[in-house]
């Protein structure tokens, strides 16, 4: 893949990186993905990414937005902007590609697969990250599913880097973050692999909420300041860790139906409490089903969409956990 633009060089300049892709129009057709930077030469190196998922616009607007606010001389270092990572599924309002199927975010670090998505994906991990001392991959719920806006970051690595993860996490300063046993392939698993200080956030989802923008916007300018990217210090901003592997985290729709959530998303919920109904489709002369909480913890995302079929994802919790607690070993 072909980037038009010199990473390397001072000053601030957008462009494209080319994505081949022979099709129906053309046999020698392009995808071109935008791409900027801004920057000196001395100084880290931040990577910021959105459109991951192609239904998540939320980090688009987001990154639109810094890379036309910042100039060369409001950054120390250098700031490269990737804002519809996954551009042909940006394009058609699909989470995962159009041209391939694929899962941007399940692609990343295995040279075995092939694809339009995985070639983003070893463009970014080649030639971004390999530059990159600090991340965000700035996410939301698409289509299906609204999030508390919460950071997230993955709850491994030794003592100092899982300090710097927790120190980012409060200069990004939502109120929750949310921390994982992470994903395979994700984009964040790639910037664990190199080392680099990631940090994901998820941004609502739905429709686009002012607010949530808000938070995205001025949790990444902070957490840039907090990095020494820009010239003003951060601001002293706090987060609540909750850690979401435990049993019972992810609720599932028990039958296929109409969803009728019961809670709100950052609502605190308890064990065995109604968190929503499943109304039958095709019959009246059955009740709905109501679906409780195996667990208590605070509700971090929600599906935002009624219709349900069995297995599929209704709400998912976290529960608040120290921070000493997250630098203990895993096991
Ligand atoms: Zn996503």
């Amino acid at each position: 893949m072909r980037c038009s633009i010199d990473l390397d060089r001072p000053g601030k300049r957008e462009g494209y990186v080319q994505l081949n892709h022979s099709n129906n129009r053309h046999a020698y057709g392009v995808i071109p993905l935008p791409i900027g930077v801004i920057g000196g030469d001395t100084g880290p190196t931040a990577l910021l990414t959105a459109g991951n998922h192609g239904d998540e616009y939320e980090g688009i607007v987001i990154l639109q937005r810094l890379f036309h606010d910042l100039g060369p001389d409001q950054v120390q270092g250098r700031i490269i902007f990737m804002p519809s990572l996954n551009l042909p599924a940006v394009r058609e309002y699909q989470r995962t590609s159009p041209l391939d199927g694929a899962n941007m975010n399940r692609v990343f670090g295995d040279p075995a697969l092939a694809g339009p998505t995985r070639d983003i994906a070893a463009f970014v991990e080649e030639t971004l990250i390999s530059r990159a001392d600090f991340a965000i991959d700035l996410h939301s719920g698409g289509k299906m599913c609204e999030f508390s806006p919460c950071g997230f970051i993955y709850g491994i690595g030794d003592k100092e880097h899982l300090q710097n993860k927790i120190r980012a996490a409060h200069h990004f300063g939502a109120k929750y973050t949310a921390v994982v046993e992470g994903s395979q392939g994700s984009l964040s698993a790639a910037g664990e692999r190199a080392g680099i200080v990631m940090l994901s956030a998820e941004l609502g989802g739905g429709r686009i909420q002012r607010e949530n923008i808000e938070i995205g916007y001025n949790g990444t300018t902070n957490t840039l300041a907090g990095w020494g990217l820009l010239a003003d210090s951060p601001r002293e901003t706090r987060t609540t860790f909750l850690r979401s592997w435990f049993a019972g985290s992810s609720v599932m729709s028990p039958v296929a139906g109409a969803f009728e959530p019961l809670t709100n998303v950052g609502q605190t919920v308890h064990t065995g409490e109604a968190v929503g109904r499943i109304h039958p489709l095709d019959a009246l002369d059955k009740p709905p089903v109501t679906v409780c909480a195996e667990s208590g913890g605070v509700v971090v995302g929600q599906r935002a969409q009624a219709h349900v079929v069995r297995g599929d994802f209704l709400l998912h919790l976290g529960e608040e956990v120290e921070e000493s607690e997250l630098l203990k070993p895993l096991n």
